[in-house]
């Protein structure tokens, strides 16, 4: 449902003939006002946090120093500036991702061993929520693709999985080759849900559902904007599941020619 945005121009053709062109510049349209949105959009989310912490610096500096530090407020600071911190480094993400152009077929991504290493800061950050969470995991199943990328996606999903499912729920991530030869990544959550509405735009930048929700666990709103292109250069795509109240899942599908199903002969330098 996007207006259609047409370029007229009328150009002298003979002594007394004009032709009137038109040209459809909806996409060109459309991605400038992409680009405004996105700036808008850092400019407030950097800009918040910055203003509590003003406030708090303000705060002292009227009093003269004299009233006692709290640690409250210090530990609000904190929290602050971890959050554009961690805003920084998403959007950094994000625009290494967006200019690479590294072959998908340089790399062997040995997925088993990236998942025992998400797996232990899963437990980490786990230990909080105390949900059961299974890895369940195809070993000899590897593939070709850019490793960097690729564990921040699983890590993105798998996260999201911990955060947005309350305390004590159940989470899955599997990695299995599929009927069809395609390695299946999957994580399964039994948590808060997403209603149906939002589903389109869940991967567009600085979208979320909740942002109260959102921010209280820490979300930058760019997780899984992340995803969605480190896929596309994978030549894939993210498939979101989810019934609000009762849990989702998020997949994707590694196609069969970057699929490997051993460990391929070392080469010789
Ligand atoms: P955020 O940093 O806010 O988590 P993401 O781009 O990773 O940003 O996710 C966008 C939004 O999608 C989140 O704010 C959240 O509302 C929703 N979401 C993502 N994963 C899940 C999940 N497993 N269960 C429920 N909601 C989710």
């Amino acid at each position: 449902a996007h207006d259609l945005v047409i370029e007229i121009r009328i150009v002298p053709y003979t002594y007394d003939e004009y032709l009137l062109l038109a040209r459809d510049v909806t996409q060109v349209s459309r991605l400038n006002q992409m680009r405004k949105d996105f700036i808008a959009n850092v400019s407030h989310e950097l800009k918040t946090p910055l203003t509590v912490i003003q406030g708090y610096l303000e705060m002292y500096r009227d009093y003269d120093m004299q009233i006692p530090i709290n640690p409250k407020s210090i530990n609000s600071m904190l929290e602050q500036s971890e959050r554009m911190m961690s805003l920084i480094s998403q959007l950094l993400v994000l625009s290494r991702i967006e200019a690479n152009s590294e072959s998908l077929f340089d790399q062997v991504i040995d997925v088993r061993k990236m998942l025992a290493v998400i797996e232990s800061e899963a437990t980490q950050l786990n230990t909080h929520k105390n949900h059961s969470i299974q890895f369940v995991i195809q070993p000899d199943l590897m593939i070709y693709g850019i490793e960097d990328e690729m564990r921040s996606a699983m890590t993105n999903l798998v996260k999201n999985a911990i955060h947005y499912t309350q305390p004590e729920g159940e989470i899955t991530v599997s990695w299995s080759l599929t009927e069809q030869g395609n390695a299946l990544f999957k994580v399964e959550d039994n948590g808060l849900g997403i209603a149906e509405h939002h589903l389109a735009r869940l991967t567009e930048r600085f979208y979320r559902v909740d942002k109260a929700r959102a921010r209280s666990s820490g979300g930058t709103g760019l997780g899984l904007s992340i995803v969605k292109h480190v896929l596309q250069h994978h030549h894939s795509e993210l498939m979101i599941d989810s019934v609000e109240n009762k849990g989702s899942s998020f997949s994707f599908e590694i196609p069969q020619d970057l699929v490997l199903l051993e460990q391929p002969l070392k080469q010789a330098n």
